[in-house]
């Protein structure tokens, strides 16, 4: 896992993301600092980044890890959405989430424990893609999909028993 926004990052966000990650997917989890960013991903037109190119960024900077996930504050997109809170390679390597679109943009203030709940389930909600998970209809499975933050926080933060199954099955794939 790397932080790759523009900002600094906050030591104690990632900590808990991290946390997350590794006590819901059983995988050992690094983070790496990354001193460069994916500044081709740049739409000027769109002033946001592109995820695809993102993605392929990142699969080829870190070519020994299993899977990775950058995590960023800028906007991103893909083509066909106005903005997407991130976007995994299904069953790929590579897997990015934003804090962008997690906070309000009207100005209102949020406290940051919503901010980091909301990142902390949209990061497994990504890397579950990378493993291969599909959007789950179960109520409160993180896999659900999320089109909006009203979404994010009606779902739960962790896997339900079915998409538990299924990750247990990828990575005994992937052995
Ligand atoms: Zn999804
Ligand atoms: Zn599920």
């Amino acid at each position: 896992m790397c932080w790759i926004g523009e900002r600094e990052a906050d030591p104690a966000v990632i900590a808990s993301v991290c946390a997350h990650v590794h006590g819901q997917l059983h995988e050992p989890v690094r983070t790496g600092f990354e001193p460069d960013r994916p500044t081709q991903a740049w739409d000027a037109r769109r002033k946001q980044y592109e995820t695809g190119v993102i993605l392929k960024w990142l699969e080829e900077r870190h070519p020994g890890a299993a899977k990775i996930l950058g995590v960023t504050d800028v906007d991103l997109f893909i083509p066909i959405l106005t903005f997407v809170f991130g976007e995994a390679q299904l069953g790929g390597r590579a897997a990015v989430v934003s804090t962008a679109r997690l906070a309000p943009r009207d100005g209102l203030r949020l406290s940051e424990r919503t901010l980091v709940e909301r990142l902390r389930k949209e990061a497994l909600h990504e890397l579950g893609h990378a493993y291969g998970l599909v959007h789950c209809g179960t109520p409160g499975c993180v896999m659900g999909r999320s089109p909006g933050v009203a979404e994010i926080d009606t779902k739960g933060d962790s896997l339900c028993p079915d998409c538990r199954l299924l990750h247990d099955e990828a990575r005994r794939h992937a052995r």
